[in-house]
Formats: C-alpha cells, sequence, structure tokens
C-alpha cells in the first residue's frame, strides 16, 4: 500500500509528525519513505510493507497529510501500476522529459573508438536536430581478447564533445560500481557539459548488487536492457530493483532475445512487448533494433531490415529508439556489421517521424470511443 502525501508535506512539519507517529503504530507493517525532489515541489510517498489487506484504505485516506492512497499487487511495487494508480508515467532530465507518451532517438557509437568518430558523430547528429546520443566506454564482450572499451580514457573528450555540439544525455553502458564514480569524476573535470543515462546491459539485467549500487544513485536516470534469456517478468523484476532501491527514473529497454528461431538475425525481435511493458509498469519503453536484428541486410524493396524493426518498435508505442551508427562502419571494433553510416541517419530520422505520425492517428483515432467509453461507465 502507498499513502501519497499532500505536496510539500515536509519531514519536518508537525502533519508529517502525527502520521508517521501514528503508522508506527500499525502491527507488524515495515514503512519505507521515498521523496522525489522536483523544481517546484516535494513528492513524498510512503509505502506500508507487510501483510496490508486487512488495512481499510478509507482510514489510511483521512489520515493527516494524505492526498491519495493506493493499493499495490506484489509485482513491481515501485514501478507498476495498480488500480487508481494515478502516479506519472515520466520524468524529467536534462531538460528533457522521458515519458510514455514521448520519443527520443539515442543514434551514436556503439564504442567508441577514436576522436575523430565521436566528433564526426556528435556534429551529424546536431546537424539533424538530435539532442542525444549513445557512445559505449566500458563494453562488455564474450571473448576476453575483444576490444573492452577505451573505458575512463575517453570519457573527457566524449563529454567535451557533446557539450561542444549540444547533446544533452548520452546513454553510456556502465558493467561495474567504479564506472559510476569515473563518470562523475569526468563530469565534475568537464564542467558537466552534457548529461549520462547509465544503461544496464543485457548481460548484467540479473546482476542484482550492480542493480542495487545503480539504483541507490539519483543523479543519473538509467535504461535497463531486457534480459536475453529470461522471461519479460524476470527483466521487469529487475527494474524494479533499481526502483526499489530509490531510483525510479528508470526506462526499460526490449533489444530481441537469444534463441536460434530469429535467425538470420542476431536475436529475436520482441517488440510486441512494447505495449506490454507499458500496460504493466509506468516505465517509457526503449527499442534497440540494432542489437535485435545485427545485420545491415535489406527487405527485398531496399528497406533495412534494422528501418524495419524500428518501425515496429514505433508503431507500437516505443519512447526511446537506441541504434547504432559509425562513420565508417567497416573500421568499427565492436559491432560494425549492424552500425548504420552517417549519411543514412535522415533517412532513419524521417522513418522515425512517418511511423510515429502514424502512431498518433492510430491514438487519435481512439480517443473517441475512449470518450464514449468513460461516459457510459459514469
Ligand atoms: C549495447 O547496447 O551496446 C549492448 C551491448 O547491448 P545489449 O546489452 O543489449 O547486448
Ligand atoms: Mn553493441
Amino acid at each position: 500500500m502507498i499513502l501519497i502525501l499532500n505536496p510539500n508535506v515536509g519531514p519536518d512539519s508537525a502533519t508529517y509528525q502525527q502520521l508517521m507517529a501514528h503508522l508506527s503504530r500499525l502491527q507488524d507493517i515495515k514503512l519505507r519513505v521515498h521523496r522525489e525532489v522536483g523544481t517546484e515541489q516535494t513528492l513524498t510517498e510512503i509505502y506500508l510493507i507487510g501483510n496490508t489487506s486487512a488495512i481499510p484504505l478509507e482510514d489510511m485516506k483521512r489520515l493527516p497529510g494524505v492526498e491519495r492512497v493506493v493499493r499495490v499487487s506484489e509485482e513491481y511495487r515501485v514501478l507498476g501500476r495498480h488500480k487508481d494508480d494515478h502516479r506519472p508515467s515520466h520524468f524529467d532530465y536534462q531538460g528533457l522529459r522521458f515519458g510514455q507518451d514521448t520519443l527520443h532517438v539515442f543514434a551514436g557509437l556503439c564504442a567508441v573508438d577514436t576522436r575523430e568518430h565521436v566528433e564526426q558523430m556528435v556534429r551529424t547528429l546536431r546537424d539533424h536536430g538530435q539532442v542525444c546520443t549513445r557512445m559505449g566506454a566500458y563494453k562488455p564482450r564474450t571473448s576476453p581478447y575483444s576490444f573492452q572499451g577505451h573505458g575512463k580514457e575517453c570519457l573527457a573528450f566524449v563529454f567535451d564533445l557533446a557539450g561542444k555540439y549540444g547533446i544533452k544525455v548520452i546513454a553510456m553502458e556502465v558493467t561495474h560500481e567504479s564506472h559510476i564514480d569515473e563518470i562523475c569524476e569526468a563530469l565534475h573535470a568537464t564542467g558537466h557539459p552534457t548529461g549520462v543515462m547509465l544503461q544496464i546491459g543485457t548481460r548484467n539485467t540479473q546482476n542484482f548488487e550492480l542493480l542495487k549500487i545503480v539504483g541507490r544513485q539519483k543523479e543519473f536516470p538509467v535504461l535497463l536492457k531486457r534480459g536475453f534469456g529470461i522471461t519479460l517478468s524476470e527483466s521487469l523484476n529487475a527494474a524494479e530493483y533499481l526502483a526499489s532501491e530509490g531510483n525510479r527514473k528508470v526506462i526499460f529497454g526490449l533489444r530481441g532475445v537469444k534463441t536460434n528461431m530469429g535467425e538470420p538475425h542476431r536475436n529475436f525481435l520482441d517488440f510486441a512487448h512494447v505495449p506490454v511493458v507499458k500496460r504493466l509498469t509506468r516505465m517509457p519503453v526503449c527499442i534497440d533494433p540494432s542489437h535485435a536484428i545485427g545485420l545491415r541486410t535489406r527487405g527485398s524493396e531496399g528497406i533495412l531490415d534494422i528501418m524495419h524493426a524500428t518501425a515496429q518498435g514505433i508503431i507500437a508505442g516505443a519512447n526511446m529508439v537506441l541504434v547504432d551508427f559509425h562513420p565508417a562502419p567497416d573500421q568499427a571494433l565492436v559491432d560494425g556489421p549492424q552500425a548504420l553510416s552517417l549519411d543514412e541517419l535522415p533517412l532513419l530520422l524521417e522513418d522515425v517521424q512517418i511511423v510515429r505520425e502514424a502512431y498518433e492517428k492510430r491514438l487519435a483515432r481512439l480517443e473517441p470511443q475512449l470518450a464514449r467509453g468513460s461516459a457510459q461507465a459514469s
């Protein structure tokens, strides 16, 4: 059960103290407080953990300072959608809104190699009005002998160049807690020219200790990739680990699942799960068509399989597209076979726009029906 307090009921107020004194007398119920400090107001939620089925909702609603009460089901307590749950399905970062109703493209390098390639990439993004990118510095690789990413050595020039070309958010995978400290240090040393969205890769979706550490920091939002060999529910629970530790700025990433049924693609596309994740949780949903498809192959009409996959995710309501580009795909040190070239960026962006407009038309067509439905229900 969650008690959502009136905005600005601070921990020092008499109302709050009175409320907490009452709640602490509830038998076998543990309390967990989550405070979200926004620019205009501070929102406080109190989680009642334990067997709350015997606690009447109405009694809780009457307590001092309580605005609303939500009875949560067992699954995905923080990030899930529950009955009469009107908590937001978006968050703000670096002046951008990430929500279940927005769409951002994060085109960029799978792995940072040279400074020149980073500059070519971010300059091209700026020229096409883009403010987000992906840049891998820490690469989890199947073979220990493969290039593992430049790590902290490249962070300063990546952040400087991103800032120079107006990039506001870089999605960057971390595989160890020390990487978060290195990112913080490099951002500090360069004067915070850009922002970072920490990415948890598919190989670490159930690295629970890493999830807890990433969840405890609230500076950076997190993109959690679905685990490639586990159920959707297991991956959603992994996202809940982040939120249960305090960080709710979580985006859930679909990137295909591992099975040879997807061949000749690298993974089997799971973008039909976009609406499922949006129905079960309040997280924005990202699609990664590059790691799902893994190839630059084209359909018989000439459209890249990666663009078809992108379209499939967006028509289903995806909120973020993570996609690999490279100024010279044949020189890429990681995942060159799936990288699109820079002259393909405008094509992809145009495709994204066409399909997003189609999605919006699908929504608009539904609106009169939804209005009729709610009028009948009332
Ligand atoms: C990546 O995005 O660079 C990556 C390694 O993705 P995944 O974890 O989905 O394989
Ligand atoms: Mn990759």
